[in-house]
């Protein structure tokens, strides 16, 4: 067994790690301050534009896409330790190196499931970075977790789809360079089959019908930088059948094949933030002094780190071994790991940083300290992307096979 990085990772992630140096960690100051000067908080800050010129330019652009075709051609085992670089600046770095949730499982979908025209129409432009796009399945009125659960119909008449139903948290819907919803709804709502009730369409941006009606928080925050997170309103919004992604009725297999890669990404850019959090508790432990002790003399303080790095080590090599799988027996065979690790690395990262958050006093909770905003993000993923029991659940459904 070889625990190696190879020698493109490698090259790639000394390359990465230089852009973020030099680009990355000195912008996000800048895009705070852009984003307060700017007409809407939803548009892109300029230094946000030079990062992904600068990140296009010198080839660190859609590392994410295995297929060379479109992307970088990397395979999981290979972009797993450039993402968890990219999840130490969470709110840029994705985004300047377009590997951003959540166009990077739409471009999959594009990739894989889109026709020709679709692939020209939206994969293109999102490849180049020049729009954003968003993935609408959860309703607001109805337990989303059980994708049968969803209400939005997709009716057919003629040669157009009408689309109808109310979606939140929408991700990246609030920026207006989002100018595609890939949107889950049923074309059969009483098909006997209730995997096979669902299909996707594209639902572009300006068509009469849809309407972004607010920015959901997540914790207060409105997460200007990933878009914020909409609520969505699809009133008899109509398409052309040519929007269909896939065929009729295979929604729910999209959706499930969307997933895989998505949550590993997230898992990746976890860890990294889960780095940044060590880097700053070490930083702060060392140069604050309480009742005549640096912090980091404290032996609880010794504890919270050493338990911090132990659980990143166990957490990457569960996320590698995951990522390897995928690339050696496909998604479905890595399916229990995808599940481990979902399960597994929001919840100790969220530990992590609610440590690292108490280190810093009030300054853990400040904005001063990128801790609160990075706690925030990594507890939604908790939830997004399926809640860790509906994991769980699965997860001990197939371990009791074994002994039934
Ligand atoms: C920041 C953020 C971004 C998001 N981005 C998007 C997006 O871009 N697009 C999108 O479509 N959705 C998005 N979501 C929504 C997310 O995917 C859903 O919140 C999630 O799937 C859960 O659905 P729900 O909120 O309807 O919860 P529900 O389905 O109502 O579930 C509520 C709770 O019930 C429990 N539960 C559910 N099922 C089980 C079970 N089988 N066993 C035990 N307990 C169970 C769990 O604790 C779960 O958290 C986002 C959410 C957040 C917070």
């Amino acid at each position: 067994m070889d625990f190696a990085f190879d020698a493109r990772t490698e090259e790639l992630r000394d390359r990465l790690l230089a852009f973020m140096d030099e680009h990355v960690y000195p912008a996000e100051a800048v895009a705070e301050e852009q984003r307060a000067r700017l007409a809407s908080p939803w548009d892109t800050p300029a230094v946000v534009e030079e990062l992904k010129a600068e990140a296009r330019a010198q080839g660190l652009w859609n590392l994410f896409l295995p297929d060379a075709g479109y992307g970088a051609g990397l395979t999981n085992l290979q972009y797993a330790p450039l993402a968890e670089i990219t999840g130490r600046s969470p709110h840029l770095a994705p985004t300047a190196t377009n590997c951003a949730a959540p166009d990077t499982g739409n471009m999959e979908v594009l990739a894989q499931f889109g026709t020709e025209e679709q692939k020209k129409q939206w994969l293109e432009p999102l490849l180049a970075g020049e729009i954003r796009s968003a993935f609408a399945m959860t309703e607001p009125e109805v337990a989303s977790s059980d994708a049968t659960n969803i209400t939005t119909h997709i009716e057919r008449d003629g040669d157009e789809y009408v689309v109808t139903g109310r979606k939140w948290y929408i991700s990246g819907a609030m920026n207006p360079d989002c100018k595609i919803f890939i949107v889950m709804g049923k074309t059969d709502p009483d098909g006997a089959d209730i995997r096979r009730q669902q299909s996707m369409v594209l639902v572009p941006r300006d068509t009469p019908g849809v309407t972004v009606e607010r920015a959901m928080r997540v914790f207060g925050y409105e997460d200007h930088s990933h878009g914020g997170h909409a609520e969505v309103v699809f009133d008899h919004a109509r398409v052309p059948v040519s929007n269909l992604v896939g065929e009729e009725g295979g929604g729910f297999a999209i959706a499930q094949a969307r997933l895989g890669p998505g949550r590993i990404h997230h898992c990746m850019r976890l860890i990294g933030m889960a780095e940044r959090a060590i880097e700053l508790m070490c930083r702060r432990a060392v140069s604050r002094t309480a009742f005549g002790k640096a912090l980091a003399q404290q032996g609880v303080v010794q504890n919270w780190i050493a338990d911090a790095r132990v659980t990143v080590e166990q957490l990457r090599l569960l996320v590698l071994k995951t990522a390897w799988l995928m690339d050696t027996v496909g998604n479905k065979g890595a399916h229990t790991e995808i599940q481990a690790i979902k399960i597994a690395t929001p919840r100790a990262v969220v530990g992590i940083l609610d440590r690292a958050i108490q280190l810093h006093g009030a300054g853990g909770v400040s904005q001063d300290f990128p801790l609160a905003e990075l706690y925030a993000s990594a507890r939604t993923l908790m939830l997004a992307d399926g809640p860790d029991e509906v994991h769980q659940r699965s997860l001990a459904r197939r371990e009791l096979k074994k002994y039934l």
